[in-house]
């Protein structure tokens, strides 16, 4: 397999040419400093994301509250975790960094709250 990965660690966006199969690195370049290098490995290996999202509160003013998962999530659960997030029954008020949903989808990542809704 192979992937073309920009790297997004600093503005300079150099593009790392990743190879390998099952998890190893057979062959990488393009990178300009170790902090590229371990990014693409990282994108190439498991690849994880911070998840942003907003989720419905009831008797509020606000009908919506930020969320985010506190640390990132696999990228091939993003779309698990939305759902359940979807799923959620908030009644205000939300306090910011209430814990939303515990271990989601049982990556270990709990879905806090990024704003507050009274
Ligand atoms: S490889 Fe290094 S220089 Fe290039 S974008 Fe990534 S962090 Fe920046």
């Amino acid at each position: 397999m192979t992937k073309e990965i920009i790297c997004t660690v600093c503005p300079t966006g150099c593009t790392i040419h990743v190879e390998g199969e099952n998890g190893t690195i057979t062959k990488i370049e393009g990178f300009s400093c170790p902090r590229g290098k371990l990014y693409a490995e990282n994108e190439f290996i498991s690849p994880v994301r911070i998840l942003t999202s907003t989720a419905k509160v009831k008797n509020a003013k606000s009908l919506l509250v930020a969320v985010r998962s506190r640390t990132p999530v696999p990228k091939d659960k993003l779309f698990d975790c939305m759902d359940e997030i979807r799923k959620l029954d908030l009644t205000a008020p939300v306090k910011r960094g209430d814990v939303l949903i515990k271990d989601v989808c049982g990556t270990g990542v709990d879905i806090i709250a990024t704003g507050e809704v009274l």
